[in-house]
């Protein structure tokens, strides 16, 4: 029983390298970030990780935005409509908007990135800044119509796929493991936004815990097969080091199994 894993890129962000580690970078230049989200499928069964943003919230944000998340599904024959699970790692704007796209789906979701995203934390910019009030308010309401299946820690979602709460970045940051033909696969979502952060130990910018941050990166190895079996969230360098599942989605997709 083994699963296909897809990276789908659906934006992109220029900035600088100063920009993407705690203490900023002594060789500053160009470090850009590329914007995901996941497919998993096999054994029956297709299974989202996070569901990325809008054209309109790209413009909100300044970020370029260069295809709808469920047009790039469809480039892989997936129809956002009709999927029954996308697990949201966590909260931010660029994981969680587009959900609406997704009717049929049971979002599965840490309850501890709810209690973050609801609760006291954010009454300060510093920690509701990457999150988008609406879209929170959308996840209440669907916790209220039962879409949401809450996680506390780690939980298998399927034979061979599990959530595994992190935190750092975020409280209730989760990570995705899969089992796949090459072994454990680890998707980090944004408990390692960059190889290098988890590499070289070295946090990114935006964080709730410092300290979870770190342990998270221990307990990613830890889960993960090897280092070459652990997708960090937004590192460019994902589209070199993996092929393209055809010559037609070349720049789009990336097969990570
Ligand atoms: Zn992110």
């Amino acid at each position: 029983m083994t699963y296909e894993v897809y990276a789908l890129k659906y934006a992109h962000h220029a900035r600088r390298r100063a920009e993407n580690f705690i203490g900023g970078d002594p060789h500053d230049g160009p470090m850009p970030l590329d914007y995901f989200v996941w497919l998993i499928r096999g054994e029956g069964r297709e299974i989202v990780v996070d569901t990325g943003f809008s054209a309109a919230m790209g413009r909100k944000r300044g970020r370029e935005h260069l295809r709808c998340p469920a047009e790039a599904l469809r480039l892989l024959q997936c129809e956002a409509a009709t999927v029954k699970d996308v697990v949201v790692s966590h909260l931010h704007y660029d994981h969680v908007g587009n959900f609406d796209l997704f009717p049929a789906a049971t979002l599965h979701l840490q309850e501890l990135e709810m209690n973050y995203a609801t609760g006291r934390y954010m009454g300060e910019e510093r920690h509701r800044y990457a999150y988008e009030v609406e879209e929170v308010v959308g996840m209440v309401r669907r916790t209220y119509e039962g879409r949401v299946r809450f996680h506390h820690g780690d939980e298998e979602i399927a034979p061979g796929v599990s959530v595994h709460l992190i935190g750092g970045h975020t409280m209730g940051m989760q990570s995705v493991r899969v089992k796949t033909r090459r072994g454990w696969l680890v998707l980090a979502s944004d408990a390692s936004h960059f190889y290098a952060n988890m590499e070289e130990v070295r946090p990114f910018p935006i964080v709730y815990s410092v300290a979870d941050m770190v342990d998270g990166y221990r307990k990613l190895r830890a889960l993960a097969d090897s280092p070459a079996h652990l997708i960090p969230g937004h590192d460019p360098l994902v589209m070199q080091r993996y092929p393209a599942p055809s010559k037609a989605l070349e720049g789009i997709v990336v097969r990570l199994d």
